[in-house]
């Protein structure tokens, strides 16, 4: 039987070799980091997230953990266009690779598609998700089409007052032809 693991205190050696799988479905805002980032009411929203484990052999015979994760969640954000609040879908999904050190993670890291991770008996599953839907989050959210269309903006009268006179399509056609002729 394979052991019960804990996504906070996962050891990725025996998580791997058991071919472990986790998943999990959590509020947004029990992450301290990605609360932060919510803007506006939050209607219990939640981060869906599953993350399966093998273990492949090495090029020397060696064990090799890889992980691969899979999360979706959904951001409130204001919109940078019509100010309303924008619900963000933020989906992740990536393989890892678990190197033994720092060192050996810096020198593969540029040469290898997958990401990197360190080997630990007590690795944080719920911090990568987290690291992971951050790096997610569009650095200008916007809805991928406004709710509101902007006629706001182009009934203002102010906005035609600014040439002082109204536009007369014809006129100016008339005026063209009238120095062409000249
Ligand atoms: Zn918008």
């Amino acid at each position: 039987m394979s052991p019960i693991y804990s996504a906070k205190h996962l050891d990725i050696a025996s998580f791997s070799a058991h071919a472990g799988q986790l998943t999990g479905a959590q509020d947004l805002l029990d992450f301290e980091r990605l609360a932060l980032e919510a803007q506006g009411d939050v209607e219990q929203p939640q981060v869906h997230w599953s993350a399966q484990a093998s273990q492949k052999t090495g090029v020397a015979g060696e064990p090799v953990c890889w992980l691969h994760l899979q999360v979706q969640a959904c951001m409130p954000k204001v919109c940078q266009r019509c100010l309303e609040l924008a619900q963000m879908d933020l989906r992740v999904n990536r393989a890892f690779r678990f190197v033994e050190s720092e060192s050996i993670a810096e020198v593969q890291d540029e040469q290898c598609d997958e990401d990197l991770l360190v080997l630990s008996h007590d690795f944080n599953l719920l911090e990568l998700i987290e690291d992971e839907l951050l790096m997610e989050i569009p650095s200008i959210p916007m809805h991928e089409a406004c709710p509101k269309s902007l006629k706001m903006v182009t009934q203002d009268s102010s906005f035609a007052d600014l040439s002082g006179e109204k536009h007369h399509p014809f006129a100016q056609l008339a005026r063209l032809k009238d120095d062409k002729a000249s």
